[in-house]
């Protein structure tokens, strides 16, 4: 498997070095050379897969020879092991919950592959490979319960202290083993200059070989694309056209299931929903692209005013507007729409939904008024119980927080405190790698 650099499609690299390195040197995101077209009888046969067999099958298309079929399904095996089902609203609405993983947000299927890939490129190296990830709460717990117990990997992550909810700080600091917190005096930038501070050191870089988790790591879009096939086989005996819905920050989710439907994947159409970082959407109407500062909002895990992926989704369509938006529609609503979404699911549905998915609900019903031949699929991208003080506002129930979270509620945190400053972290580094 070849992929170039969006900014120099001549640089080329195996996947190996895509994922080993994260970014290229000339800050463009990688792609692959080919995205392969399935065949018609591995969609038809869907019905019949279980999402290990998909996973394998689309993985296996993708990456090729360049890792042996055996050690490929080891490596989905152990990633792809929890499920991804669709909940049926109404006739034509469908909740695919990617919340089934530990840290109950749909960034475990990225992390989780990522680890099992790196581990894999890893093996015959006697050096260890120390991850190192600054976090502001949701994505380093995804990584560390993706990282967790994998050979060969050490994870360090870096947080701002007082900065993340208690539980998300447990979900950094109480699984121990082959995962450090260091708990940062400062702010989350304090956390990524220290990372980033660290990359450029090229002494420690002589010492300790480094790697990063980056949410742009083409390793973590490769197995998003693996649920959309998992969802259009649970809903195509509907026979209606399949839409997806998609609450969107960085686009790495979107730009996932544009990989699925250029590999054959039956889709009809593209939603993407934003909160009020609406630079997409307002691109797809607009034809421009205008980066923003981002607003906060109660959907935090999509405030994004410049949001990386972009890059990929404009290679998708050779940077030709008018293609892309016959793909995707975008919609953007604000926090009070936001709740009164969470509010109509719950009212007429009796099912619980967070902020983020509630964004994709309103999108889709919006879309439906002038497309009612469609199926729409909600992409649900948290358990509602990790946004529970909102959604409690509006349902007046408690949200269950599901057992293998609410277990480490009572873990002992374990972190080592650190100042901002580069020195002590780095002798940190030095002394116990
Ligand atoms: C990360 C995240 C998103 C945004 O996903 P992108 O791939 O960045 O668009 C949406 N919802 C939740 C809950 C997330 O954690």
């Amino acid at each position: 498997m070849k992929l170039y650099s969006t900014n120099n499609t001549d640089h080329l690299v195996d996947l190996q070095e895509a994922v080993f390195k994260g970014l290229p040197e000339d800050n463009g995101l990688y792609m692959p050379v080919d995205i392969p077209v399935l065949s018609d009888a591995f969609i038809s046969a869907l019905p019949n897969l279980s999402f290990a067999e998909i996973a394998f099958e689309v993985c296996k298309n993708l990456v090729g020879d360049y890792i042996p079929a055996g050690d490929l399904q080891n490596i989905i095996e152990k990633s792809i092991n929890f499920p991804a089902p669709v909940v049926r609203l109404a006739d034509s609405v469908g909740i695919l919950e990617l919340f089934h993983g530990p840290s109950l947000a749909f960034k475990d299927f990225g992390a989780r592959f990522m680890a099992q890939l790196m581990s894999y490129f890893n093996k015959g190296n006697d050096q260890e490979l120390v991850i190192l990830v600054a976090t502001s709460g949701d994505t380093g717990g995804a990584v560390a319960a993706g990282f967790l117990d994998t050979p060969g990997i050490k994870v360090v992550i870096l947080y701002p202290s007082g900065k993340v909810s208690p539980l998300q700080e447990k979900q950094l600091t109480a699984l121990g083993g082959n995962i450090s917190a260091l708990e940062v005096d400062g702010s989350f930038d304090d956390c990524q200059a220290l990372v980033k501070k660290a990359f450029l050191d090229v002494d420690l870089r002589k010492r300790i070989r480094l790697s990063s988790a980056n949410s742009i790591n083409i390793s973590r879009l490769i197995p998003q694309s693996f649920y959309y096939f998992e969802a259009y086989k649970q809903v195509v005996q509907t026979g209606k056209k399949v839409v997806f819905s998609i609450p969107s920050g960085n686009f790495g989710n979107l730009t996932a299931g544009l990989f699925a439907k250029r590999m054959g994947l039956p889709v009809h159409h593209f939603i993407a929903a934003t909160n009020a970082n609406r630079v997409v959407p307002d691109y797809l109407l607009s034809g421009k692209f205008s980066p923003q500062t981002s607003i906060p909002t109660i959907s935090n895990a999509m405030d994004v005013g410049n949001p990386s992926n972009f890059a990929r989704m404009l290679d998708l369509y050779c940077s030709t507007w008018n293609i892309m938006k016959k793909d995707i529609s975008g919609y953007s609503y604000s926090d009070l729409e936001t709740r009164e979404g969470i509010k109509e699911v719950f009212d007429q549905y009796q099912y619980t939904i967070d902020p983020h998915g509630a964004l994709g609900y309103l999108a889709f019903e919006e879309y439906k008024k002038d497309n009612s031949d469609t199926f729409g699929l909600i992409l649900e991208t948290a358990h509602p119980s990790k946004f529970n003080t909102e959604v409690e506002k509006i349902t007046k129930q408690v949200v269950e927080i599901p057992e293998r979270l609410a277990t480490l509620a009572n873990k002992t945190k374990l972190a080592t405190s650190m100042p901002i400053e580069y020195d002590p972290f780095k002798s940190w580094l030095l002394d116990n790698y």
